[in-house]
């Protein structure tokens, strides 16, 4: 198996000797922020005047402009959405960069895209957490982590894996596993999960079952449950013990019907339309596409969102958790990326 990092074998004394910048307070920019000072780290937060601003301060961090933040800091986090990481890099981060210092990143996009062109005299590497940053957050206040991955993508003081184990260990990742990889598969990787499995493939697999029960007449608020709600439940025990572990759970009905029925909603097409996905990242083709959606303003991400807002499954989903308060969603952003 290929090799795992954990939090007792990783020193953690070549990161503490240094001063850090957490550039953008969102979704994880708070949790490395607030991870690392609990870890004993010298954190500063570099972030444009705003709400996240505001919070920031109200949760008791160093809060600077992302100018002044960088050019403190020896080690640099980007912690901003991706598609705004070049324009910030270029006027405020790149001018304030020394040799020696380390330029950090959550995912690979900027640098494996060439949207972010480093000065060869510094590190570059990342740190990418395999979990939403809300709960890079929370497990770390309960003592746990998400997995993380790390990846150097240029070592100009022979420091940089040591720097990106540390990083990992300081925001709790190294307590759930740190696995090393290339800014390649993990930008690959990570696109291409996000969009054919766990944002992407779960939603339209849960819409289109929603869609289709509704339509043969059942009461929409059975499908929500049934497609949606229990979806959860399942993942659940899928997550904790494997698919083993869920068919051990469910009826034998339910496993003869997941045997004989899964493979024919998800057939060999997918298969082939997934791999046309993974093409698509692997030529550029979606990141030029992204990019140019958000040099236009964003008309078709902004379409898209309001036509899924609208949903049906979305109205009766919001009642029915209404009764459910135990759920507690909707208090808490919980993003994917
Ligand atoms: P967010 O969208 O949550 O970041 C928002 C932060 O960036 C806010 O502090 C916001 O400030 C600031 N910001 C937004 N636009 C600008 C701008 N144009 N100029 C200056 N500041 C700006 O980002 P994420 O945490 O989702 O993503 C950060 C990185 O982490 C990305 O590389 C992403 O791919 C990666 N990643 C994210 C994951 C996640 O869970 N979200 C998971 C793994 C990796 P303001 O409040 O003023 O708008
Ligand atoms: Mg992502
Ligand atoms: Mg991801």
């Amino acid at each position: 198996m290929t090799k795992m990092y954990y939090h007792n074998e990783i020193n953690e004394t070549v990161l503490k000797e240094k001063k850090i910048a957490v550039i953008g307070y969102g979704s994880q920019g708070h949790a490395h922020a607030q991870n690392l000072k609990e870890s004993g780290f010298d954190v500063r937060v570099g972030i444009r005047p705003g709400k996240s601003a505001e919070q920031a301060k109200q949760d008791g961090l160093d809060v600077k402009s992302v100018a002044e933040a960088s050019k403190e800091a020896d080690v640099i986090m980007i912690l901003l959405p991706d598609e705004a990481q070049k324009a910030v890099y270029e006027a405020e981060i790149a001018p304030n960069l020394e040799p020696g210092n380390a330029l950090v990143f959550a995912h690979g996009f900027n640098i494996h895209y060439k949207q972010i062109v480093p000065p060869a005299d510094v590190d570059v590497f990342l740190v990418a957490p395999k979990g939403p940053g809300h709960l890079v957050r929370r497990t770390y206040t309960e003592g746990a982590g998400v997995p993380a991955l790390i990846g150097v993508y240029q070592d100009a003081t022979g420091n940089a894996k040591d720097l990106a184990l540390a990083w990992a260990k300081g925001i709790g990742s190294a307590r759930a596993g740190v696995l090393e990889t290339t800014f390649k598969e993990e930008t690959e990787t990570d696109l291409f999960g996000e969009q054919a499995v766990l944002c992407g493939g779960v939603t339209h697999l849960i819409k289109a079952g929603f869609e289709t029960l509704v339509e043969a007449g059942y009461q929409p608020e059975s499908a929500y449950f049934e497609c949606l709600h229990e979806m959860k439940l399942i993942v659940d025990l899928i997550y904790e013990g494997g698919f083993s572990n869920m068919r051990y759970s469910i009826s034998d009905t339910a496993e003869w019907g997941d045997y004989v029925s899964g493979p024919r909603v998800i057939t060999e097409d997918v298969k082939a339309n997934m791999k046309k996905v993974l093409e698509d990242i692997q030529s550029g083709k979606f990141a030029k596409e992204w990019l140019e959606e958000n040099a236009n303003g964003r008309p078709r991400y902004n379409e898209y969102k309001k036509r899924e807002q609208e949903h049906p499954i979305e109205k009766v989903g919001a009642e029915l958790r209404k009764m459910m308060p135990f759920i507690n969603a909707g208090n808490r952003k919980v993003v994917i990326k």
